[in-house]
């Protein structure tokens, strides 16, 4: 397996996140994976929280949105972000869904994996340690932003969005790039029996696995996890991007679920195809 490793590090008005260089080339998406840097939030979720049940205050997380918006050229009314259940629906909003979860956060759908081929909508999902994934087919023109916590990379949730879009947009899963981004890395993701028996249901132990540490704990590559599942849904290693970037590990770039004991802030995964020019 030969997947790219490496993500672009980008700061634009005191705002840093990074980019998959596969889908900045194709110029069709603006997207990113943000970093902790850059916001107006205080305290645990200093300082650029992207979620509204952290201890933070809505203003605040709504000027971090409105910041975001801005560094990526979309409108603030353009975000559509959804309840993470930690199951694997994926879900594709309409354009009458625009605001769900950022300006309207009332009657929000569930679903971990997001998809859609419509312009004017920018895809949120967030994380402190589970794994995003974007998802771009340059061909079809679909995009996808997915959450896969070990939950979500055991019932294969990022394969499950790969399926969604082939059958709704007619992707082939060979044009699909992927980009994996910061998350907990094997470095630091022991886990116990539930975990490890999951991961071996899903059939993904081979490729999650890294060390067997003898006493009922288990270090686990998520990374890698999600990777094999793509390939098994057809994607090509040399499309899919891992970040490499572990939360836990870079406490100076990210929040982290695990490092600060869930007092922390929320990073997001946003992409949106950009309109008709
Ligand atoms: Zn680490």
């Amino acid at each position: 397996m030969s997947w790219r490793e490496g993500l672009l590090r980008r700061e634009r008005n005191g705002v840093v996140y990074f980019t998959a260089e596969s889908f900045e080339r194709t110029g069709l998406v603006a997207h990113a994976f943000t970093s902790k840097l850059g916001g107006v939030s205080e305290g645990e979720c200093e300082s650029l929280n992207f979620g509204f049940s952290r201890k933070d205050e809505p203003e605040r997380v709504l000027e971090n949105y409105r910041r975001m918006a801005e560094v990526l050229g979309v409108s603030l009314d353009s975000y559509v972000s959804t309840l993470q259940v930690h199951e694997d629906r994926v879900w594709a909003p309409e354009g009458a869904d625009r605001g769900m979860g950022v300006l309207d956060r009332e009657n929000m759908e569930k679903a971990d994996a997001l998809i859609t081929d419509l312009s004017g909508l920018t895809l949120v999902k967030h994380t402190a340690d589970c794994v995003p994934v974007l998802l771009l087919d340059p061909a079809a023109k679909a995009v996808s932003a997915i959450h896969a916590g070990w939950r979500g990379t055991a019932k294969r949730i990022a394969q499950r969005a790969v399926e969604a879009m082939a059958r709704r947009y007619g992707s082939k899963p060979e044009n699909i790039l992927a980009a994996i981004g910061p998350s907990i890395g094997p470095c630091c993701f022991e886990v116990d029996e539930p975990v490890y028996g999951a991961m071996a249901k899903a059939g993904l132990l081979s490729a999650a696995l890294v060390r067997d540490k003898k006493n009922g704990h288990y270090d686990m590559d998520l990374w890698r996890a999600n990777a094999r599942a793509l390939m098994d849904g057809g994607l090509l290693a040399e499309h899919i991007t891992i970040a490499g970037l572990c939360t836990r590990c870079r406490g100076e770039l990210f929040f982290s679920h695990r490092r600060d004991r869930g007092k922390t802030g929320s990073l997001a995964a946003m992409i949106a195809l950009k309109g008709e020019t």
